[in-house]
């Protein structure tokens, strides 16, 4: 981020000074020349078009995630937000008057993104600049390593206050949401034909992503937004460092034993519920030791104590969860397993203290499941289930905490 600081105190010191005193050169927002694309793998592109070159800054911070521009000075009153925004890698933008004096603009991400670039260009006849920034997806430890917002001579804002994470209709806070596309990279878990199920999970994260920020009640973090192997214990980590509500992991396996068709989900047990449950509990914790990273006997005797304690209060609530997304897959029509209620010892649900859930969509096995897989349609139902269940879910959650007296 240094090199970046560097280029802005040398654009402050280019434009600073003329700025500061003359406020009528306040800089339009040109809403044909702005907007936020999604550059697929590459990242996310922000151009902002100015009728002026003005000092600015970039920075970010977490929980939630954000990506800050101040700006010294801008009217955004050009810009129309749906014309302005058009990635859903982004979850919401604000932008308006900050301080006086101070413009800020704010871009709330589902998933940790690095700035890679950012240049102003000043057109030397016309005068408009142009802003460009570039964003890369990373991880939470790089995002959190350099969050927060800079301390700079001339910079003389106050702290840039959290902003509270949008109120619901109810007056509740938003339910964070840590979705887990199951596998990636090295293991691209069930493989069939010319798809497998690390893309096909990451494809449908995205679109439940989409469905749940539209509701306006959710906020999503994913611990992958890109085809990237991520072991099963740091799954757990980014969701507890993300603060999240509830861990929901994605999977369509391949499956020979039993009847292997129709949505499933799963809640954490130490004896699995049947033996296929077992095997595709043993084939997942295997992908870590395949990467190295060996999840057994991690946790020590007397954490160990304390683990089962918070997990006692939180295994109520996941099997709640789990039901609540079955019945919400169900009115949609499934199709649904016989059985889609089952528990597995899955090491990616250990996290004790956040209500975790495995839902198998299907079986990239059985061919109706792989056909509704790959099927947009089907998918977009499938997610305004979960949709509906993770609603359903949170109402009946907050009642019964509110008994209970949490
Ligand atoms: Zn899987």
């Amino acid at each position: 981020m240094s090199r970046i600081f560097y280029a802005l105190a040398l654009i402050w010191a280019l434009t600073g000074a003329a700025v500061a005193q003359d406020f009528s050169a306040l800089a339009r927002a040109l809403p044909e020349q702005s907007r936020i694309v999604d550059e697929g793998n590459t990242g996310v592109r922000l151009d902002l078009g100015l009728s002026q070159g003005v000092p600015y800054r970039v920075f970010t911070l977490r929980d939630p995630y954000r990506i800050v521009l101040d700006f010294q000075e801008v009217d955004w009153s050009g810009l129309n937000r749906e014309a302005f925004l058009r990635t859903s890698r982004i979850s919401s933008i604000q932008y308006g008057a900050y301080v006086p004096g101070w413009s800020r603009l704010v871009l709330e991400l589902g998933a940790p993104l690095a700035v890679e670039t950012v240049d102003l260009r000043v057109d030397e006849t016309t005068g408009a600049a142009h802003l460009s920034l570039h964003l890369k997806g990373t991880d939470f430890d790089s995002f959190a390593a350099s969050a927060g917002a800079p301390r700079q001579p001339g910079w003389d804002l106050p702290e840039p206050a959290v902003i509270p994470a949008l109120p619901q209709r109810d007056g509740t806070r938003a339910l964070r949401v840590m979705l887990d596309p199951g596998h990636g990279g090295i293991d691209p878990g069930a493989e069939v034909a010319d798809t497998n199920e690390k893309t096909l999970m990451l494809t449908f994260s995205r679109e439940l992503r989409e469905a749940l920020l539209r509701t306006g009640g959710f906020e999503v973090v994913m611990t992958r937004v890109d085809d990237q192997f991520v072991s099963l214990e740091r799954r757990i980590a980014l969701a507890h460092r993300a603060g999240a509500d509830v861990f929901i992991s994605l999977h369509a396996d391949s499956l020979s034993e039993g009847l292997a068709h129709g949505a499933v989900v799963y809640t954490l047990s130490e004896e699995a519920s049947d033996i296929a449950s077992r095997k595709l509990a043993e084939r997942h914790d295997r992908s870590d030791l395949i990467a190295g990273v060996d999840l057994s006997g991690s946790d020590d005797q007397v954490a160990d104590v304390l683990l089962d304690l918070a997990r006692q209060e939180t295994k109520p609530r996941s099997t709640a969860l789990a039901q609540s997304l079955v019945d919400g897959m169900a009115q949609q029509g499934g199709p649904m397993n016989r059985r889609p209620l089952r528990s597995a010892s899955f090491s990616v649900l250990k996290a004790a203290d956040i209500p975790s859930v495995l839902v198998e969509l299907g079986f990239l096995s059985s061919p109706r499941d792989l056909k509704n897989i790959s099927d947009p349609g089907w998918r977009a139902s499938m997610a305004h289930g979960l949709v509906l269940g993770l609603e359903n879910w949170r109402q009946d959650d907050l009642v019964k905490r509110s008994l209970v007296g949490q």
